[in-house]
């Protein structure tokens, strides 16, 4: 059968039933011959025709039609929705869920189609903006939403004028971008509190020493030596924010040089060692002679140890002991591990130690001329170098921060990259 009658067969597969139906009624009631029952079945069918069909053809058709998102949307609008990196749902005439894409269905779940707008997404602001689209307005407002983890969008609504006509519902992600406004806050804020104590101590003894004790040469003395020591502490603040900054512009690029990471330990080790004989640490260091190589800066990978090896002695006991060993691990990673037998750290307090001055113990850092930014730094360094931090710790036995880093590749082979790849792609 030609595929047009078949088609016209089943749209009107209701009328001519309807139609033949009425022509046997009237022909068992009226008892007549056939040429009645035909006129019958004919005017059976245009009355049909009139009142049911436009009908059908108005409402159900359409219907029958967005109800399914596969029937509005040709493949590849589909396929573009689907993989559009954001979340997007259309909605039809009734505000009832048509399409939701993969980035929906992980903010909101799955089993969205066909409910309405309001039983997945309870925002008021957000279903006022889909009845403004709605009325032909284009409309966009932020929301959040605060489950499972707060998440900061802007929903963007807007009528599309396609047959049938639907409303679409885009969301643009912006908890990164208030994530980051938050953290430069926050930044700001522990920066002047952190210059605003040393700031005040130096005043206030600039204060004294004009003041009551300008003739008394033995406070006039102590208070320089403190005054001393707060510039110092500003100082190093100053220069610790300068390495954070230019690390963090950096961090994306990876470094170039090929670096023996032991030999490095071992020049920090040297530098620090008369820090360490003044608290009386012994440093021991083991291991590294056949590590091979890293590509790294040696500037960063010399402030990244220093870091290390420095907290190691600072939060060291009386008499204690830092022990530095090299290596690498089974799977070629190149290890070097700072550990010292310190005061240790409280396990809910590791996972927060690379955060900018975050201290387990503010007091005790400041006394150390500590400045609360020293692993944010080591953080940063090893983000740069591909590489990994590990801490572990046991309150009053000890800490151990490790460092895990790539290798070098071998020398010769960055000639011999380009020609592998173009082999690959041939
Ligand atoms: P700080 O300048 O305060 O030392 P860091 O960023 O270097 O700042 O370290 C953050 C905090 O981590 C320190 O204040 C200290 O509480 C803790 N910490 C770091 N290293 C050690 C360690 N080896 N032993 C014990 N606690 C440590």
């Amino acid at each position: 059968m030609p595929p047009f009658l078949l088609d016209f067969l089943r749209r009107r597969i209701w009328t001519l039933t309807a139609g033949i139906a009425l022509a046997c009624a009237a022909l068992l009631l009226l008892g007549r011959d056939a040429v009645w029952a035909l006129l019958l079945l004919v005017l059976g069918a245009a009355v049909i025709e009139r009142f049911v069909a436009p009908q059908e053809a108005l409402g159900d058709q359409p219907e029958r039609r967005t109800d399914d998102p596969l029937s509005i949307l040709p493949p590849l609008t589909q396929l573009l929705f689907e993989q559009l990196p954001m979340p997007v749902m259309l909605l039809d005439e009734g505000e009832r869920v048509l399409f939701v894409n993969q980035w929906m269905r992980g903010l909101l779940g799955p089993g969205m189609e066909r409910k309405h707008v309001s039983a997945v997404l309870r925002n008021p602001d957000v279903l006022m903006a889909i009845d403004d689209a709605m009325q032909g307005r284009q409309a966009n407002v932020p929301f959040t939403l605060p489950v499972p983890i707060e998440r900061h969008f802007q929903a963007y609504a807007a009528r599309i004028h396609v047959a049938p006509t639907v409303t679409a519902l885009l969301l643009h992600d912006l908890t990164a971008i208030r994530r980051s406004e938050q953290m430069r806050e926050d930044f700001i804020a522990n920066v002047s509190h952190e210059l605003r104590t040393p700031l005040a101590a130096v005043s206030g003894f600039i204060d004294t020493l004009r003041g009551h004790a300008k003739d008394d040469e033995a406070a006039r003395e102590q208070f320089l030596n403190i005054m001393g020591v707060e510039a110092a502490r500003m100082r190093r603040l100053i220069d610790d924010l300068l390495s954070l900054t230019r690390i963090e512009m950096n961090e994306h690029v990876p470094p170039e040089g090929r670096i023996q990471l032991d030999s490095v330990v071992r020049e920090v080790a040297a530098a620090l060692m008369p820090l360490a004989r003044a608290d009386h640490v012994t440093i021991e260091i083991a291991g590294g002679a056949d590590q091979p190589p890293v590509l790294g800066e040696r500037d960063e990978l010399i402030q990244l140890f220093q870091n290390l090896i420095h907290n190691a002695i600072k939060y060291s006991r009386d008499d204690g002991h830092v022990w530095i060993t090299s290596g690498q691990t089974a799977d070629g990673q190149v290890f070097v591990t700072v550990r010292d037998d310190g005061e240790g750290i409280p396990s809910s307090a590791v996972p927060r130690l690379t955060e900018r001055f975050y201290r387990v113990d503010v007091k005790r850092s400041r006394e150390k001329g500590g400045t609360g930014l020293g692993l944010a730094i080591v953080k940063h360094i090893v983000n740069r170098h591909g590489g990994k931090l590990q801490i572990e710790s046991r309150q009053g036995e000890g800490s151990s921060f490790t460092v895990l880093m790539p290798p070098a590749p071998p020398e010769n082979s960055q000639n011999e990259e380009p020609v592998a790849a173009v082999t690959e792609m041939l």
